[in-house]
């Protein structure tokens, strides 16, 4: 239902919260938030129920500049804690939070399962964590793009990963990321109520369209890996 995602150099889970409650009036049945500690480890909070439900879960030191969170709309599986995401892979190494339908989720995971996989939720969206921390590929991006590539149905995600601490990585097929731009930091959203408190200068991705954040820059290529022209452009919004 609802993406945000921050790299920087403020703390993100406040920014994160804040975020998801900009996206609260679209509806959701739960939420969930993941960040990259400084100890280099993913942590992870998820509830079910309303934003300010998981706002009181989070611990005190829960400190960290880069994080991705979401408001679940439950397509498969019953809102629950374990369904919300982020869904972690099995080495809890792969955090990514998903939007859309994964038509051939059942599949995918039944050769997971096959492989000795372990799922912790029955959500569609799990299988895109274990594709992704299984690839062998060399860099995230690539590890992402095979992963999209053995998967049917639409997505917006964000993947944050525990060995790539710089960057986030998002993807768009049928359901919206915009990224923003700020000055060393970088905002994503699939709705810019989420980033107008921060940023006006937004970059929509197309169907098939990729982005790489770092605090300082970013990038945007095809699901393909080549790459795209990506000028921001400054919205209008009514504070
Ligand atoms: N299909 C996913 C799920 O049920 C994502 C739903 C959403 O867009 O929030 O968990």
């Amino acid at each position: 239902c609802g993406i945000v995602g921050y790299i920087g150099k403020r703390d993100a889970a406040p920014l994160l919260l804040e975020g998801l409650q900009r996206l609260e009036y679209r509806g959701y049945d739960s939420a969930g938030v993941v960040i990259s500690g400084k100890s280099g480890g993913l942590k992870t909070v998820k509830a079910k129920g309303r934003v300010r439900e998981l706002e009181s879960r989070v611990p005190k030191r829960f400190s960290g500049t880069t994080g991705i969170a979401h408001t679940r709309w439950a397509t498969h599986g019953a809102p629950s804690d374990d369904n919300a995401h982020p869904h972690l892979d099995a080495a809890g190494q792969v955090a990514i939070v998903h939007n859309g339908i994964i038509d051939n989720a059942a599949e995918l995971r039944a050769k997971l399962v096959a492989d000795g996989v372990e799922f912790t939720s029955e959500t569609d969206s799990e299988v895109l964590a274990h594709l992704i921390g299984r690839s062998a590929a060399e860099t995230l991006e690539a590890r992402v793009q095979e992963a999209l590539s053995r998967v049917e149905g639409t997505y917006g995600i964000a993947v944050l990963h525990a060995d790539f601490q710089d960057r986030i990585v998002v993807a768009r097929n049928g359901s919206p990321v915009v990224l923003g731009i700020g000055e060393n930091e970088m905002f994503v959203a699939s709705d810019v109520a989420a980033l107008v408190r921060h940023t006006r200068q937004v970059v929509t991705l197309d169907d098939g369209e990729m982005a790489t954040l770092k605090a300082g820059e970013y990038r945007t290529y095809t699901t393909e890996g080549s790459r795209t022209a990506a000028s921001p452009t400054t919205i209008e919004w009514e504070a």
